[in-house]
């Protein structure tokens, strides 16, 4: 008979959602335990998603400036490469952030319960412990935080150690001869760009006629124009229709607009997304509803159609994104401790890791284009800027999108070195209902690219500075 043990709180899931979720809980005051296959928290993100990526693209993005510099007279040479070592900093990485919330949690007297978590009923989940024992337990509410799991690739069942998801591309085994990406979403970028900095030839295919799909296309020009001098070949409206092992790789036939239709790789990345993580767990016990893409339904405070039941996260919808998780998180631990919480952000930011960075929150124009939303928007190219001129890259783009008439921020896009980090500024924009103006009269320092962001809401007030618009 297994031990059964009672909280105010049980979190199905310790990733950047669970683990958030948690925490927040515990310190509202609530007996708080989570349960999770993994021995500390992180979930994808942490262990084998946003973390190890970006450990990664620091190092590519090394190596593309030190290329880079031949431009300004400076030669390094050929960069040599350890894998050992370079597989060793991330995994330092990750351990290093694990073990830090593994004492947060302990610090907050968060029970970790490592093991598979399934619902027996809307009340209680069993645990089969990774000490192989097992744990029954019961609360007055369940948060669900499941995440998500690799999409496979429609139509192909092949198995092979030269096929690769991104958690197998992260383990940086080899760096290959060539790499096949399977798509040029966000990860098939990120992963490619890794790949090819470290020596492969990368070759992307995409079903799509653009990549990044959700990326307005002003955007993504200058990252497609670097990409196509770094990658071997990027193919749009190509489809991967069959893989096969053959001596010396992965033989890969395409269907579209692809010359070559068919050509070997070395490895294969599959990149075509992810998929909720809402099967095998139990639901079917408890009155969770899930729609028929398997994310969990939930509404504006996190609760499912179970009143013992949040959902936050990767497995409650798009975007599947760790910030939004996390926010989902502390939104349902605030609803469950009798808060007045509600998940009401007008503005999630997306960040591409790539080089360029591309970032955006709030409307894209194609969104306000679709719904026929009435928007102007005001650019400022990053060669206008001092900094980015001292940086010697001038392809970026900050671009505002207002409200015609009251100048409301209801958009931020950006391309450029720091786009990443310079998003911030536009999420908070939206999110305080900011207007042209005050952007435009809050003093950034020089010389920094946040000045593009000022600038661009100097030129809907009349004129930026550093750029002269024709009226
Ligand atoms: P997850 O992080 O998926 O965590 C869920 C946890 O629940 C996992 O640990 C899982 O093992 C556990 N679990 C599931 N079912 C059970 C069960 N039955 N019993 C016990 N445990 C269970 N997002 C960003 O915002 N920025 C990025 O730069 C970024 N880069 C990424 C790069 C890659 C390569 C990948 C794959 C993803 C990336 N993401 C990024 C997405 C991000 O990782 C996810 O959005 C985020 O991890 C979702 O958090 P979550 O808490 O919902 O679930």
């Amino acid at each position: 008979m297994a031990e059964t043990r009672e909280f105010d709180v049980v979190v199905l899931g310790g990733g950047p959602g669970g683990y958030a979720a948690a925490f927040h809980a515990a310190d509202l005051g609530l007996k708080t335990a989570v349960i999770d296959t993994r021995e500390r928290p992180g979930g994808v993100c942490v262990y084998e998603g946003c973390i190890p990526s970006k450990a990664l693209l620091h190092i590519a993005e090394l190596i593309g400036e030190a290329r880079h510099a031949s431009d300004f007279g400076i030669s390094f040479g050929e960069p040599k490469i350890d894998l050992d070592k370079l597989r060793g900093f991330k995994n330092k990485v990750v351990d290093s952030l694990t073990g830090g919330g593994a004492q947060l949690a302990k610090a907050r007297k968060v029970e970790w319960f490592q093991g598979k978590g399934v619902f027996e009923s809307s009340d209680a989940i069993s645990v089969a412990l990774a000490s192989g024992s097992t744990a029954r337990l019961t609360y007055k509410q369940c948060i669900l935080a499941s995440g998500s799991l690799v999409a496979p690739l429609p139509g192909i069942d092949l198995e092979s150690d030269l096929l690769m998801t991104s958690s197998e591309a992260l383990e940086l085994e080899s760096v290959p001869e060539t790499l096949l990406v399977v798509g040029a979403g966000y990860i098939g970028l990120e992963m490619g760009s890794v790949y090819a900095a470290l020596g492969s030839k990368v070759t992307v295919v995409e079903f799509l006629d653009h990549i990044l799909p959700g990326a307005d296309k002003d955007l993504v020009r200058p990252l497609k124009k670097r990409l196509d001098g770094l990658f071997e070949a990027i193919h749009l409206s190509t489809k991967v229709v069959g893989l096969k092992e053959v001596d010396g790789g992965i033989e890969a036939k395409f269907e579209g607009s692809i010359d070559n239709d068919t050509q070997t790789f070395s490895k294969v990345l599959v990149a075509v997304g992810r998929i909720p993580n809402s099967r095998g767990l139990g639901l079917e016990k408890t009155q969770v509803q899930v729609d028929d893409k398997g994310f969990v339904r939930v509404n504006d405070r996190q609760q499912t159609a179970d009143p013992k039941i949040y959902a936050i996260g990767d497995v409650a919808g798009q975007p599947m994104l760790a910030h939004k998780a996390s926010r989902e998180g502390r939104v349902a631990a605030e609803v469950i401790a009798g808060k007045p919480a509600a998940f009401d952000n007008v503005a999630i930011p997306a960040v591409v890791f790539t080089d360029p960075e591309i970032a955006w929150c709030g409307i894209t124009e194609t969104e306000a284009k679709r719904d026929g939303v009435e928007i102007e928007v005001y650019r400022f190219p990053f060669g206008a800027s001092g900094r980015a001129q001292a940086l010697g890259r001038t392809e970026g783009l900050t671009k505002i999108i207002f409200e015609p008439g009251t100048g409301r921020v209801m958009g931020v896009g950006i391309v450029g070195p720091g786009a990443g980090e310079l998003i911030a500024e536009g999420v908070l924009a939206c999110e305080m209902a900011a207007v042209a103006e005050d952007l435009a009269a809050t003093i950034h320092a020089h010389p920094t690219l946040s000045e593009t962001v000022m600038e661009a809401a100097e030129s809907f007030m009349g004129q930026a500075t550093h750029f002269y618009r024709r009226r």
